[in-house]
């Protein structure tokens, strides 16, 4: 084998403050916004000319959070219920050589801003901080595989969670006006329902917290329902 070396390009700026309750893949999440904030050599116009002409982009990155845990051979997907085993290089798992992911997400814009180069992105699901190493416009004439089989990831994760939000949760979202989405954006990360496989299958009322832009964000979940109590800043 050879050894390379990769630098990052950039990296996200992401709502996403810690691993917990980001969703397993893009888009599944619409409303979660991310900006990719070029390095200093990659800061120029000319590297993206062309760019705005693609709805969708891939992102390269590194699972920068995980990657000095190493790999396994095998993991656990949380689709299986973290109860069977596959081979790491038959999932999206984060444990795996190179620590590399990728992610197709909507280019909503490209911005230039006092000196800095910026690609405004939607649907994401990476961590804030994750090095991008490569981006690559979607091409659906080659990407898009409707055909394609999936095995056991066959079809969209689709939960029959509902949400519903305290006096003092709506009261909070109203009134912040940094994000308009932002109800909706944290229904749409609980409906994933990100609790871990081993707590979907216990009993009784369960409490959770996560970290969403400058929010802390607790909720309960009681069988298929979510409550968020309390929003706070961090
Ligand atoms: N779409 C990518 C892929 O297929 O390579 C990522 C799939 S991976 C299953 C998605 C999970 O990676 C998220 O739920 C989050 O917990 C984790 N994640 C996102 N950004 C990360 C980072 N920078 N370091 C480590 N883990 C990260």
């Amino acid at each position: 084998m050879s050894d390379y070396q990769i630098s990052a390009i950039g990296h996200i700026q992401s709502p996403y403050k810690q691993k917990f309750a980001i969703p397993r893949q893009p888009r599944l999440v619409p409303e979660a916004k991310a900006k990719l904030i070029f390095a200093p050599d990659f800061n120029r116009e000319e590297f993206v000319r062309g760019l705005d002409e693609f709805s969708h982009i891939w992102l390269l990155f590194r699972f920068h959070e995980t990657a000095d845990k190493g790999y396994s051979a095998m993991v656990r997907p949380p689709r299986l219920g973290g109860n069977e085993r596959k081979g790491v290089f038959a999932t999206r798992a984060t444990f795996r050589p190179n620590a590399i992911g990728m992610s197709a997400v909507k280019l909503e814009g490209i911005e230039y801003k006092n000196g800095q180069l910026a690609l405004l992105l939607a649907g994401i699901d990476l961590l804030d901080g994750t090095p991008i190493v490569d981006i690559k416009p979607y091409l659906p004439y080659s990407d898009a595989l409707p055909d394609a089989s999936a095995g056991f990831a066959d079809t969209r994760p689709e939960t029959q969670m509902s949400v519903e939000f305290s006096e003092q949760a709506l009261e909070f979202i109203n009134k912040q006006s940094h994000y308009p989405e932002l109800q909706a954006f944290i229904s749409n990360v609980l409906k994933q329902d990100p609790r871990p496989a081993y707590k979907k299958q216990k009993q009784g009322m369960q409490s959770y917290g996560m970290n969403l832009y400058e929010y802390n964000i607790t909720w309960q979940v009681t069988d298929s329902h979510h409550l968020v109590t309390h929003i706070e800043p961090s």
